[in-house]
């Protein structure tokens, strides 16, 4: 895989009203904080973009030594209202002036609000429920533990199959590796649990099968009966691309979920919270998820997670017996109830969708200009990607993507590293609140970068 030189260069200086390039790059100072975590951490924490975050605010990221950048990150779409909100770092303030730091599943008021919001978000205010977690990992095995439980406890045993999709990514713990589409990600596990079962996703490009059918018949050439299946589980979007459903196959999984009592469940951890221009992003599809996987732009800062979904399911287990030690905790919940007052308040989601409307198209033109490396370009609202290829081919050219990736953030634009299954993807992932002067200017410096490393 390739990594990032800690050597540092030369850069040419840049001085706009969104970014300041004024060092050497990595910035020589800051090379013992790099050999301290060398010594402290294991290297699968070594794979980003060699830059020391010391002030974060809005969609500008600066180091400590004059350098900002125009962030394509937020984070890892974690920071979709921007960095550094002052609604969000008052809220905390004022919950720390109490010393309220900790709660377990004692209740607190903020999380009557927070559940209550994001209940009030979900398809059914009456009929949905909301229960918070810490990552997207645990939400995404709290869906999968849901679905089992419900067709074991409504069907019977024999229908204990969780269906996901090949290249999903759903985290990094066990359950969420086992519905995960990643092969070499979990060889690890060894003996496979063979309830867990994937079939292609119809991205169009990497599959270009894009029909349902696909679906019925890689479900019966795994010997999987339709009846069987207890739920149906995918990113509203896979993240490597980002691939998106076609409309009509995600309303034919939908019915296919409801002919045969299977919980349709969509992670959103990466799409929901106005990123692809809609609050959630199976909106687009116009369909009606059991149980929705949320995490990151939650909050747009601390951790915390959330699973939402159909109240008959959600309260299949007792008091006591579906709990976490963090869940609910104080500080993340209050950071995401002053989130999503911002987020709702301003107009965030419409504004990510009009800018959509300049990114993927202007994408698109860069890809126009560099078809044979620039294998495919995808997006809605602020989320995008490049599939950076081997000349005239599909096959991932990682090495390429992240020389694509160092051109950039040696301009002043932070992007985390290429992403995929050979590490191809550009993704692009800007914080909602992006200005159209700022993105403009960013697609300009992609477009220089592309231009550096391909001509
Ligand atoms: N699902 C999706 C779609 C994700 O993008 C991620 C994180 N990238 C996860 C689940 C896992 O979330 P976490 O890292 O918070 O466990």
């Amino acid at each position: 895989m390739a990594t990032y030189d800690l050597a540092p260069v030369d850069v040419p200086k840049v001085e706009t009203k969104f970014r300041t390039i004024k060092t050497k790059l990595p910035v020589p100072e800051s090379l013992p904080i790099f050999e301290k975590l060398k010594r402290s951490e294991p290297r699968s924490m070594w794979g980003q973009p060699p830059v020391v975050w010391h002030k974060a605010e809005g969609f500008i990221v600066s180091d400590r030594w004059g350098n900002r950048w125009i962030d394509w990150s937020s984070g890892v779409l974690i920071s979709n209202v921007g960095h550094g909100r002052r609604e969000i770092e008052d809220a905390l303030r004022a919950i720390l002036d109490r010393g309220l730091l900790a709660t377990y599943v004692f209740v607190h008021e903020k999380r009557a609000e927070l559940t209550e919001m994001l209940t009030g978000l979900s398809p059914d205010l009456e009929n949905y429920r909301t229960f918070l977690l810490t990552t997207g990992s645990e939400a995404c095995e709290n869906c999968i533990k849901l679905a089992k439980t419900y067709g074991l406890e409504k069907h019977g045993p024999h229908k204990k199959y969780l269906v996901s999709f090949n290249n999903a990514f759903h985290g990094r713990t066990m359950g969420s590796q086992l519905a995960g589409g990643m092969e070499k990600s979990k060889t690890w596990i060894v003996d496979r649990d063979p309830s867990f079962v994937q079939v292609p996703f119809p991205d169009g490009y990497k599959n270009e099968d894009q029909s349902f059918d696909l679906f019925l018949r890689t479900l019966d050439e795994k010997g999987v009966a339709p009846q069987d299946v207890a739920g149906v589980m995918s990113e509203s979007y896979q993240g490597i691309g980002p691939d998106f459903f076609p409309v009509e196959y995600a309303q034919r999984l939908e019915a296919f979920c409801r002919e045969h009592d299977a919980v349709l469940i969509m992670d959103e951890v990466q799409s929901a919270f106005g990123r692809t221009g809609k609050m959630f992003c199976f909106e687009h599809y116009g369909i009606r998820p059991d149980l929705i996987a949320c995490g990151k732009g939650i909050t747009s800062s601390l951790p915390l997670s959330a699973v939402i979904g159909r109240r008959d399911i959600m309260n299949l287990y007792a008091p006591g017996s579906m709990t976490s030690t963090h869940s609910a905790s104080p500080l993340p919940v209050v950071s995401a109830v002053a989130n999503l007052k911002v987020l709702l308040g301003e107009g965030i989601v419409e504004h990510a969708a009009a800018m959509g409307e300049i990114l993927v198209p202007e994408l698109a033109r860069i890809q126009r200009k560099h078809p044979e490396a620039l294998g495919c370009v995808q997006g809605k609202g602020l989320v995008a990607g490049i599939q950076v290829v081997k000349r005239g081919t599909k096959e991932p050219d990682a090495e390429t993507a992240v020389k694509i990736n160092v051109a950039c953030f040696q301009k002043g634009l932070l992007m985390f590293a290429p992403v995929g299954i050979g590490g191809e993807c550009v993704k692009i992932a800007p914080p909602l609140v992006i200005s159209e002067e700022a993105l403009r200017e960013s697609i300009a410096v992609l477009e220089q970068a592309v231009y550096e490393v391909l001509d």
